[in-house]
C-alpha cells in the first residue's frame, strides 16, 4: 500500500487560491475505520461551491473536497467490509465536515458506505454520482405520491446539468412523456437523444409567477428552485406533484398556496446527503435497473484531478453539460 497520494485541499474559506494538489499522508486522513483507494469521483453543483469557497458547503478546514466517491477497500475493521470490496459514497459530510473524494485514498465510517451495485463499473457509478442517485430519489418519490406514465408528462428542469440529465433519461425509459427545460436551447438534439419529447426556454419559467397558470404538467423534478419552482407549482396539473431537490437559481421560492389547495398539488422534498442505507440501496438498485448505460456514457466525459479546478468555475457557470468523472489515477 503507498503511503503518499495526491489530494486537493482547500485551506481556508472563501479563497479560491488556497485550493490545489498536494500530496498527503495515510496520517493525514481522518478518523474512520475503512480506508479506500480511491479510482473515481465526480463533479456536482455543490463540489463546484466547496471547490471555489462560492458558498459556505466546506465547515472545516483545511478539506478535501468531492461529496462522490467509488473505490476498493483496502483495510476495514467495520464488520460490513473488507479488503478488496467494491464501494461508493455519496454526501454523509464527505466535503463538509469529513475528508471527501477528490484525493486517491480516504478513510471512511463502514457505515456511509454501500457496495458498488454489480450493474456499475466504478467509473459509471461515479458518471451517476450524487446528481444520479438524487434523480432517482426525486423519480421515486414522484412514484410513491402516486404518479405514473398515465397521470401525464413530467417536466425537468435544469434539464441539461447533471440531475436534469439523468432525471430525464430515467423518466423516458420508464414510459413518461418528458418535457426538458433548459437555458441552453442549442442542447436539444442531446435532450432529445436523452428521451426529452418537448424542449420548453428556460425563460418561460423564471420570471414573475402567477399563483395559478394553466396545467401542463402531471409532475416534475425541479433541480432549480426560486422563481422557476414557483412557475413549475403553478403550471402542475390537478392532483400532481413535483419534486424539489435543487436550487440552481436560487434558495429562495416565492410561491402562492393556490397550487396546494386548489388543485391538491404537492410539493415533495428530496434530501440525499444524510438519506438512509435503506433508501440509498433502493434507489442504486432502481438506477441498475432504470438507468439505460449507453445513454449515461452520451452524458459524461472524464476528466483528471487537476482539471477539476476548471470544471468548479464551469458547472457554477452552468456550462457543465451531463456530468463529469473525475479519475483519480489522471
Ligand atoms: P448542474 O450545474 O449540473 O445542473 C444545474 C442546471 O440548472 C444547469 O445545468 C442549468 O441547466 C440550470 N441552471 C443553472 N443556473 C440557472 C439559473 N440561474 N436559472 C435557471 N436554471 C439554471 O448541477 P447538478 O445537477 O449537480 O445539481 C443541480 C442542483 O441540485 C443544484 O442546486 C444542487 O445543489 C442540487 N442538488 C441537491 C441535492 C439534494 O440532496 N437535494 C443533491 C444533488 C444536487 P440548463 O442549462 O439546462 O438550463
Amino acid at each position: 500500500m503507498i503511503d503518499r497520494f495526491r489530494a486537493i485541499l482547500v485551506r481556508k474559506p472563501a479563497d479560491t487560491s488556497t485550493a490545489e494538489v498536494v500530496e498527503l499522508g495515510l496520517d493525514e486522513l481522518m478518523d474512520g475505520d475503512v480506508t479506500v483507494a480511491v479510482s473515481h469521483s465526480s463533479v456536482n453543483y455543490k463540489d463546484g461551491l466547496a471547490v471555489t469557497g462560492g458558498a459556505p458547503v466546506v465547515r472545516r478546514f483545511p478539506m478535501v473536497p468531492g461529496i462522490d466517491l467509488a473505490g476498493v477497500v483496502e483495510e476495514s475493521t467495520s464488520a460490513h467490509f473488507r479488503s478488496g470490496d467494491k464501494i461508493l459514497v455519496n454526501g454523509f459530510g464527505l466535503s463538509e465536515t469529513h475528508y471527501g473524494g477528490y484525493a486517491q485514498k480516504a478513510r471512511l465510517r463502514g457505515e456511509w458506505l454501500i457496495p458498488l451495485p454489480e450493474a456499475f463499473s466504478a467509473a459509471e457509478a461515479m458518471a451517476i454520482g450524487t446528481a444520479g442517485y438524487t434523480a432517482m430519489l426525486s423519480v421515486m418519490a414522484l412514484e410513491e405520491r402516486g404518479i405514473n406514465p398515465a397521470s401525464g408528462p413530467i417536466l425537468v428542469t435544469g434539464a441539461a446539468g447533471g440531475v436534469g440529465s439523468i432525471a430525464i433519461a430515467l423518466l423516458a425509459k420508464l414510459g413518461y412523456r418528458v418535457i426538458a427545460s433548459t437555458g441552453r436551447l442549442h442542447e436539444d438534439v442531446y435532450l432529445k437523444e436523452l428521451g426529452a419529447s418537448e424542449i420548453l426556454s428556460r425563460a418561460e419559467l423564471s420570471d414573475n409567477p402567477k399563483p395559478l397558470g394553466k396545467e401542463r404538467w402531471a409532475g416534475a423534478v425541479d433541480s432549480v428552485g426560486s422563481k422557476t419552482l414557483a412557475n413549475v407549482l403553478a403550471g402542475t396539473k390537478y392532483g400532481g406533484a413535483v419534486a424539489a431537490c435543487g436550487l440552481a437559481q436560487g434558495m429562495d421560492l416565492p410561491a402562492s398556496v393556490a397550487p396546494f389547495i386548489l388543485r391538491g398539488v404537492s410539493l415533495l422534498g428530496v434530501e440525499s446527503v444524510y438519506a438512509p442505507i435503506k433508501r440509498r440501496l433502493a434507489a442504486w438498485s432502481r438506477l441498475a435497473r432504470d438507468l439505460d448505460p449507453e445513454k449515461l456514457a452520451a452524458m459524461s466525459r472524464t476528466i483528471s484531478l487537476a482539471e477539476v479546478f476548471g470544471a468548479a468555475e464551469d458547472i457554477l457557470a452552468g456550462r457543465v453539460r451531463g456530468r463529469l468523472v473525475v479519475d483519480l489515477s489522471r
